[in-house]
């Protein structure tokens, strides 16, 4: 059939500013391909997987858009895309690389068994590991730094696919047959029209969110951390699907305003930690600062039953319950709400915050190992340029400061719906008349908190200056003479 390649999506499920498709296609035939990975889909927690699979469904229709079919192949990526390569006798199989540790695994193995190149591009990041560099050439460990000079470099141009017609090849395996074919293997799918139809993780949709944003985004600085308010973008799962491409959200959004540079660096921060997890693979696994790895932490039955609480959302600290029952209910979160509920576990419960990264990866929409390791690093105070050990958030003055009025709370705990704004954010803390004028017996209806704050703040610092060998005013130990 002459030149053929294969373009391979992965997490850029998308055909705008797509480096890989725009290679492919520069050959006389480009064939897309998505492998579904059982024991990947089976690792996605329910919100990530239907975000996944419906994005899998609206790349298909957009090739069907444009005259071309989307292969689907089941199994295992390496020795599925090596299959259909050979199959067509393809000269290069074009990919967007990506940095997660089992990412660099799989593309080795794929490039392996390839009989062609497989021809790596960037396309999940604005800027690729490697790009950031300080002058010594190594990447910084502070993240000013990097955002400085980030600013500095180029947007690489956007990247056009050939037009016209652009595939070739009969469509092996449709979505919905991969699909049955995954539920015969025992791989638990959601189902009904809404995993296949749903728009909300198209690319189409994603750049309409885009324009909606750029209307609102010069009020970004004021109002992100107002969790009950929606004055965030909730742009993070289409990034992590790869239905929208960084590099031209940070083109359309510019600097022109403190809130449009105020946003911008956030996408700064997700390319920050990208290039740490390139860097340190096992980052969902160590502290990147390896002292850290010496804390303390809690275990056994008491902590077990404390992790379980945390999970239910039933700790008795309403942003914090509010927070980890709407994680569950929906699989997304505000930034302000899983830095107050990761705190929570880590510092006022003292539980490892990998058990904490785990729970949250599985239940997040954005689930992403680089994004989601890096932030609970930060929380947990372990990685570079982190939250400081001892900078431990208060829950009930977070919760008073960000969601005055309550609102967002009596949504999510309805138990407390009848609580008044003063007294809804730390029910424990209601007159016994009070409770009872709202319908609320605590313990019975509501848990009383888990924990004392002031308690476990101590218990703490205690632990991690136990482990960092330090004094009780945060100075290092004078080592014995
Ligand atoms: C404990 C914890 C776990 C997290 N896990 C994830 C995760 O798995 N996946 C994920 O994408 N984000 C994660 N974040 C970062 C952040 O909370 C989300 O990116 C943000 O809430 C998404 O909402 P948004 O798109 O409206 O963000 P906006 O405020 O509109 O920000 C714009 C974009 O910037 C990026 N961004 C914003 N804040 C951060 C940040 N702190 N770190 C890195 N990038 C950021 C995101 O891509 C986001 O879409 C986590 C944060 C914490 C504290």
């Amino acid at each position: 059939m002459g030149d053929i390649a294969v373009a391979w999506f992965r997490r850029d499920l998308r055909l705008a500013d797509n480096p890989a498709w725009a290679a492919a296609t520069s050959h006389a035939f480009a064939v897309p391909v998505v492998v579904l990975e059982p024991h990947l889909l089976a690792a996605a927690g329910p919100h990530r997987l239907r975000a996944y699979l419906s994005a899998v469904a609206s790349l298909e229709r957009s090739l069907q858009g444009i005259g071309a079919s989307l292969r689907v192949a089941v199994g295992d990526a390496a020795e599925a895309i090596a299959g259909v390569a050979a199959e067509l006798n393809a000269l290069s199989v074009c990919v967007n690389a990506d940095v997660t540790p089992y990412a660099a695994r799989r593309d080795r193995r794929a490039a392996d068994a390839l009989g062609c190149p497989l021809d790596a591009h960037w396309g999940m990041l604005v800027h690729p590991p490697g790009a950031v560099l300080t002058r010594k050439g190594t990447l910084s460990q502070v993240f000013t730094p990097f955002w400085r000079r980030w600013q500095t470099l180029h947007l690489r141009p956007e990247a056009q696919a050939r037009r016209g017609p652009a595939t070739a090849a009969e469509v092996a395996m449709s979505l919905p047959e991969a699909m049955a074919a995954l539920r015969r293997l025992g791989i638990d799918l959601p189902s009904g029209p809404t995993v296949t139809a749903e728009p909300t993780w198209s690319e189409a949709s994603a750049a309409t969110r885009v324009d909606k944003w750029l209307e609102e985004v010069d009020r970004y600085g004021e109002i992100r951390d107002d969790f009950g308010a929606s004055g965030t973008s909730q742009l993070s799962a289409s990034l992590h699907l790869g239905v929208l491409s960084p590099r031209s959200v940070v083109a359309a959004v510019g600097a022109a305003t403190a809130g449009r540079q105020a946003f911008v660096r956030q996408l700064a921060w997700r390319d920050w930690y990208a290039h740490l997890t390139h860097r340190h693979p096992d980052i969902a696994d160590a502290a990147i600062r390896a002292p850290y790895d010496r804390v303390a932490w809690r275990h056994g039955p008491s902590a077990d039953r404390d992790f379980d609480a945390w999970t239910a959302g039933l700790t008795g600290y309403p942003i914090v319950d509010a927070a980890m029952r709407q994680l569950a209910a929906t699989g997304e979160l505000h930034n302000r709400l899983r830095m107050v509920a990761a705190s929570f576990l880590v510092k006022d419960l003292l539980i490892d915050w990998r058990r904490g990264e785990r729970w949250f990866r599985w239940l997040l929409a954005d689930g992403d190992l680089a994004q989601n390791a890096g932030n609970w690093q930060w929380v947990a105070g372990t990685g570079p340029d982190a939250a400081p050990y001892f900078r431990i958030f208060n829950p009930v003055a977070q919760s008073r400061r960000h969601d005055p009025d309550g609102a967002h709370l009596r949504r999510w705990v309805p138990e407390l719906a009848r609580l008044g704004a003063d007294i809804v954010h730390a029910p424990w803390e209601a007159s016994p008349a009070r409770l009872a004028g709202a319908g609320l017996r605590l313990g019975v209806d509501y848990p009383t908190p888990i924990i004392d704050h002031d308690h476990a703040r101590q218990r703490t610092l205690a632990a991690y200056r136990s482990a960092l060998g330090k004094a009780h005013d945060g100075r290092p130990r004078p080592s014995p003479a």
